[in-house]
């Protein structure tokens, strides 16, 4: 099943697309958290289809209630591409996750705007991931038994100031700036996919590839990283964890290309789909 998110006559609303995926049929609760919350079980839908030309997609969570967990350098070409850039702002010295969080008021919506924050940012970069949604609280969860906590998967896009971010002692303000998490354009539920996810993911800019990797390549799996942060940490439904962008970024081009206004972003996982997003 894929959940989406939209506005239908300026009314905010979740709804799983028909298997044509043309057409999106609602589903009777206030927000996806709520959704989520319910469990896939009682995702039935409750209404007629409508065309998907009579809405507008926004992100699938477009206001996480928390901020999202990311990894970073979790792929190892794009761990050496990032130390290449600047070695001691991404020295990776022990094999333990890079763990931090990104602030997310409001999520970019499949066809918003990235921010590029003139005036604030020079080096403004992307960053193709994919995102693992918890379906239930997790605590204590046991890697071996970590998929069934997770509710789907969505392409979320890490957009990074690589200046704001390499210039502070801690990522925080360079990752979570307004409009720097374009996420969707839907969330692809866990049932449709084996565990763990092994997928196509790529990146392009203005239809340029830029990074194309499988997201089974990861450094911290995904169940070790819900094993790891449930065992001191509670994750509530709902929570996103990006779980690390492979090699290809911007700064890790020689020389290092970074994004400009008018630059168009796509992000693409296999089966879930295609997030586009212009820089503004
Ligand atoms: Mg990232």
């Amino acid at each position: 099943m894929k959940l989406i998110t939209y506005l239908e006559d300026g009314r905010e609303k979740v709804g799983a697309l028909t298997a044509d995926e043309m057409s999106v049929r609602p589903l009777p609760f206030p927000d996806m958290t709520a959704a989520i919350e319910a469990g896939r079980d009682a995702l039935v839908p409750a209404g007629e289809p409508v065309g998907l030309e009579k809405v507008a997609l926004l992100a699938p969570i477009p206001r996480p209630r928390q901020d999202v967990i990311c990894l970073g350098m979790n792929y190892l070409d794009h761990a050496k591409e990032a130390a290449q850039y600047d070695k001691e702002a991404f020295a990776r010295e022990k094999p333990v996750a890079v763990y931090f969080s990104k602030r997310v008021t409001e999520a970019v919506a499949p066809e918003g705007y990235i921010d590029s924050h003139p005036g604030l940012v020079e080096k403004l970069d992307y960053e193709a991931e994919l995102a693992v949604i918890i379906g239930k609280t997790a605590k204590n969860v046991p890697a071996e038994k970590a998929g069934e906590y997770i509710f789907g998967y969505t392409v979320l896009n890490d957009v990074s100031a690589r200046d704001q971010q390499t210039g502070h002692k801690q990522w925080y303000f360079g990752k979570g700036l307004d409009g720097f998490t374009p996420m969707g354009p839907c969330i692809l539920t866990a049932d449709e996919v084996a565990f763990p996810p092994a997928l196509d993911i790529a990146c392009r800019v203005n239809g340029e590839e830029r990074q194309r990797a499988r997201t089974d390549g990861l450094i911290t799996s995904v169940a070790d990283t819900i094993a790891e942060l449930s065992s001191g940490m509670t994750l509530l439904p709902g929570t996103v964890i990006a779980t690390g962008t492979p090699a290809g970024v911007g700064m890790g081009l020689d020389p290092p290309r970074f994004l400009k206004p008018g630059d168009v972003v796509e992000c693409e996982i296999e089966r879930i789909g295609l997030l586009r997003n212009t820089v503004k």
